[in-house]
């Protein structure tokens, strides 16, 4: 008998007419919470995003959780979150690559002031106009280093830019300056015209994003957050934009997921709104990311980018 994977929460589009004879082939029979008649007991593996709070408690035998994202603040967030079960994150390439991709895009797009030249075409006008700043002069700050964050570093490092980043641990990363711990965050921010948040949400970093921060980045910095909703204080963003004290913004992230059509975010002139489509799971890569797990632990070897619960990430 294959071993069965129990998934709830969050699940990547399409996931509920995957045929079983697709999960087969990866080493493991899929039973979906809702559609799959199931016993607790009989459930050694659970995998989703973020799964409703109390749910992963009720399953006594869990060997391990296998998240479907990244991030797995959606799985720490639960108060009844089996501590001692181990919660391995989705880490992939693919997924590595789009993200680096839209910050990318966004960063080239405000770098390049193409929104100026989008609004001089709908009005059918000859607007030409020099870049505000060379890209050797433009300074690029990332918070938080880790497998997406340093994967923007190098995607960036073609343009000339000057590229900071900030983590927990100092990095040794050629071509990008490395600032560490909470002593060194107000230095990294002084020099960030550009702030891309890409840290996990943690106790230590949720509403990180908020008026204190704001006003220690420069005149006229832009903020990218592709991280997580939680880390934003979006009332505070909206008073920096409104003070001109940030020059723009783009969130791919929001507190509340859709972001509500009331939602000033919106409509602001300044920001670029998108709905968590940074890296959406690639189905093909999640499959094999759970049969290599399954099979791993079905042999009793070690489990790969096993999170460190007490750090949050
Ligand atoms: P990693 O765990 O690889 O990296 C996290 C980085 O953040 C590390 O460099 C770490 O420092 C740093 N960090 C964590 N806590 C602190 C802190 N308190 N102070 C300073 N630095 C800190 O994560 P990933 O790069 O894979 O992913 C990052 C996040 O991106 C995910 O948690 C998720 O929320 C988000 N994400 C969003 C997606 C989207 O579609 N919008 C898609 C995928 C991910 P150190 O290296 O020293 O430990």
């Amino acid at each position: 008998m294959m071993p069965k994977v129990l998934f709830t929460g969050m699940l990547p589009p399409g996931w509920g007419t995957i045929p079983q004879a697709r999960f087969a082939a990866f080493g493991f029979e899929a039973v979906l919470d809702g559609r799959d008649p199931y016993k607790s007991e009989e459930i050694f593996y659970f995998s989703g995003f973020r799964p409703p709070p109390g749910f992963l408690n009720t399953l006594p035998n869990l060997r391990a959780i296998f998240s479907l994202g990244a991030g797995v603040d959606g799985f720490l967030r639960d108060p009844d979150f089996p501590r001692d079960v181990p919660l391995v994150r989705f880490v992939d390439q693919t997924l590595i690559h789009e993200m680096a991709q839209y910050v990318v895009m966004h960063v080239l797009i405000a770098h390049r002031g193409q929104r100026f030249f989008d609004a001089a075409q709908h009005e059918s006008a000859w607007h030409q106009r020099m870049l505000l700043r060379a890209s050797r002069e433009t300074r690029i700050g990332i918070l938080g280093l880790g497998d997406i964050g340093t994967a923007i570093a190098h995607s960036l490092m073609p343009f000339d830019f000057q590229i900071s980043g900030w983590s927990k641990t100092r990095k040794t990363i050629p071509g990008v300056k490395s600032y560490a711990g909470a002593s060194e965050l107000d230095a990294f921010l002084g020099q960030a015209d550009y702030c891309i948040c890409v840290l996990p949400l943690t106790e230590k970093t949720r509403g990180i994003l908020n008026a204190a921060l704001f006003a220690k980045l420069p005149k006229g910095a832009f903020v990218i957050n592709v991280a997580r909703g939680g880390h934003l204080v979006e009332a505070d963003l909206i008073a920096a934009l409104n003070s001109g004290h940030l020059s723009g913004a783009v969130l791919d992230v929001f507190q509340a997921e859709p972001l509500p059509a009331t939602s000033p975010l919106w409509t602001h002139p300044d920001v670029t709104a998108t709905p968590h489509i940074a890296a959406l799971t690639d189905t093909k890569a999640a499959l094999k990311f759970i049969g290599e797990c399954v099979r791993r632990a079905e042999v009793g070897q070690p489990l790969p980018h096993v999170v460190d619960v007490k750090r949050g990430y």
